[in-house]
């Protein structure tokens, strides 16, 4: 398979307010793909139809090659698409353990590669090893931050989505979940990435879409961006 995700054309509208005009986009097996621009350019509304969280009226999602558009959220998830969602949406009454097992074999069919463990997890994050008793409710943001990251790898993603994974989050503990979503890349995981920081995704992507109100301003790679300036000043205030 060369694509794993492939949006063509795709618009979708809050009432009569269209918000996408056409996205077209590739996420590849093992690519880190990232969506950048400024707020409320359609980062999240491309998310949400990726998910199936929000119809779209034309155009095409396919993911593992079988068009996903018009499916519920929930069948997308068990083919593999991991979402890190915005705001966390941890289970606030449940443990840590039990946040961590609630999605838990959603995919138990995955090949060897994109499986994960509690253990592997606990790893990852040694903080949800130590916090494993206490409620979601109990935990800082950057511990929630984490186990919504546990979460998401527990269902054995194909794809793991992270929209705005370090936004309202104090320095070191961002830099803490920058250096997880890179040792999640080291293992090979297909991700699509959203966050505001260009150094970082900048760093991490291989393949960048620019988003400008509902468009794709710009395409292109790390060295691409890098070497057009404009696009950075022009959409993304850099
Ligand atoms: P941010 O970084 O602020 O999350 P974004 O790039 O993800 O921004 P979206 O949240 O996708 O942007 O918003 C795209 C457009 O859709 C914006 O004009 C926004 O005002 C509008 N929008 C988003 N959510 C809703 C909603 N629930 N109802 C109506 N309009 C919405």
């Amino acid at each position: 398979m060369t694509t794993l995700l492939q949006l063509r054309d795709v618009t979708t509208a809050y009432g009569s307010i269209q918000a996408l005009f056409g996205i077209s986009l590739d996420v590849a097996p093992r690519q880190v793909v990232t969506l950048l621009g400024r707020n409320g350019m359609g980062k999240s509304t491309i998310v949400k139809t990726i998910c199936g969280m929000m119809p779209s009226f034309s155009g095409s999602v396919r993911f593992m090659d079988r068009e996903v558009l018009g499916l519920p959220s929930y069948k997308i998830a068990r083919m593999g698409l991991g979402l890190v969602p915005e705001g966390r949406r941890i289970f606030p009454n449940l443990t840590v353990r039990e946040n961590l097992v609630a999605t838990m074999g959603l995919r138990s069919g995955a090949p060897a590669e994109s499986r994960w463990s509690v253990d592997e997890v606990f790893d990852l994050f040694p903080r949800l090893a130590e916090r494993i008793g206490n409620g979601g409710n109990q935990l800082s943001g950057g511990e929630q931050q984490m186990l919504a990251i546990g979460r998401a790898l527990l269902t054995n993603p194909v794809l793991l989505i992270f929209d705005e994974a370090t936004e309202g989050l104090a320095p070191l503990v961002r830099a803490e979940i920058w250096s997880c979503i890179e040792k999640v890349k080291s293992r090979g995981q297909a991700i699509l990435l959203i966050d505001k920081n260009i150094e970082h995704l900048m760093r991490l992507g291989d393949q960048h879409y620019v988003i400008e109100k509902g468009h794709v301003a710009w395409s292109g790679t790390t060295a691409g961006l890098r070497a057009a300036p404009h696009i950075l000043s022009e959409h993304l205030s850099v």
